[in-house]
């Protein structure tokens, strides 16, 4: 065992303090990575203050992960001591169910084992993530990252960048589509210069008036301020695709009354109360909706590759570790341009 340094939330209601705790000695096939940023996702947020059911505490959150291999096992083949790599939202996941061998072991019915908050292959151990030292993993849950990149602007990537890209893919984005990012905060800026990037033309549409300049340097070619009423009537049938990552209830059938006839919102805010549906604007124009969960290993790897190919990063802001709970102050707010980064090696 070695000990990790971390930053945990002890309960739903404390702020998050210094705290301890042992990580396994690597594994034959293990790899062991000391943490040089990690992205602070609004999903660390709803954890750690228990807004989603199954929470179990001390929670240490943190599934943005970048920083250098130190040790690895005597099977490890895809990496060595001194490398760069990432680590995103799953550290394990069973390999034989149906979704792992269709490379979505997001869904592994086991099921996958998340990188905070779930337990470890043995089913038994607590797992414990980012906002720490150092972390060890199996190397097939490990994503090689190329050097020369900014790492605290890469950190993100592994969950804000995948759970975008994902969607994005599936739904087809690319030339001659037209899409419209909703909610423009950690996630969604990535999904306005992912969806820019892969060539679609891209709409922003958010609640905050003060986002419409970040937008367009962001890469959208368009801004919808949803509150606006008139401009939503201007743009209603407008879009292919939405991809909706609000973090809190919000009008759904607004947003589905911009796509065109059979246009799909696919929905990655996880917000913790129940979203209102409104039947026509699905039914009408044969809308759809589709969910959708991160990525699998092999989507994030080719999503890494992508954007360090095209240097599409995330816009961070980094803070030390015991700014950690000023910076989820900011994040409930909204008051994140766009991405939180905590520098570790100040842990
Ligand atoms: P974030 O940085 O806080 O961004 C969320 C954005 O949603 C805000 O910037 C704001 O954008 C808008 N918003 C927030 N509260 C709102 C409200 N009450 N009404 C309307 N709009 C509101 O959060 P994030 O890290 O991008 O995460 C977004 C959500 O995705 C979270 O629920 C998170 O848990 C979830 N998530 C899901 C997955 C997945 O795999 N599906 C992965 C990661 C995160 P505007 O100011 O532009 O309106
Ligand atoms: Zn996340
Ligand atoms: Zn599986």
């Amino acid at each position: 065992m070695s000990q990790a340094k971390a930053y945990a939330a002890m309960s739903p209601t404390t702020p998050l303090v210094p705290w301890t705790f042992d990580r396994r000695e690597p594994g034959d096939k293990d790899v062991r990575i000391e943490i040089a940023f990690c992205g602070v996702c609004h999903s660390d947020l709803h954890t750690a203050r228990g807004e989603w059911d199954g929470v179990k505490h001390p929670v240490v959150p943190g599934h943005e992960i970048a920083g250098r291999v130190s040790a690895v096992g005597k099977k490890v083949s895809r990496f060595k001591a001194g490398d760069l790599a990432g680590v995103g939202c799953m550290v394990d996941s069973c390999r034989k169910c149906e979704n792992c061998r269709r490379s979505l072991e997001q869904h592994c019915s086991g099921p996958a084992c998340f990188t905070y908050n779930s337990v470890e292959k043995d089913g038994t151990t607590p797992t414990y993530g980012g906002y720490s030292s150092h972390i060890v993993v199996n190397e097939d849950f490990a994503f090689k990252l190329a050097s020369a990149q900014p790492l605290e602007r890469v950190a993100p990537l592994l969950c804000a960048g995948i759970t975008t890209w994902s969607p994005l893919k599936r739904f087809g984005a690319g030339k001659d589509k037209r899409v419209g990012v909703l909610g423009l905060g950690g996630l969604g800026h990535m999904g306005v210069k992912l969806a820019a990037a892969l060539g679609a033309e891209t709409v922003v549409l958010s609640g905050t008036a003060a986002k419409k300049s970040d937008a367009k340097r962001l890469g959208a070619h368009d801004f919808v301020l949803t509150s606006d009423a008139a401009a939503m009537t201007k743009n209603a049938g407008r879009l292919d695709l939405i991809i909706d990552t609000v973090s809190a209830p919000h009008d759904v059938g607004a947003a589905l009354g911009l796509l065109k006839t059979s246009g799909t919102l696919a929905l990655v805010g996880a917000s913790p109360q129940a979203l209102a549906l409104p039947a026509f604007p699905l039914i009408l124009a044969r809308r759809q909706i589709a969910g959708s969960l991160i990525g699998g290993v092999a989507e994030t790897q080719e999503m890494l590759d992508f954007c360090a190919k095209r240097k599409v990063y995330c816009d961070v802001e980094v803070i030390a570790p015991r700014e950690i709970n000023t910076a989820y102050e900011r994040l409930a707010k909204g008051d994140v341009r766009y991405r939180f980064s905590i520098d570790l090696s100040k842990l």
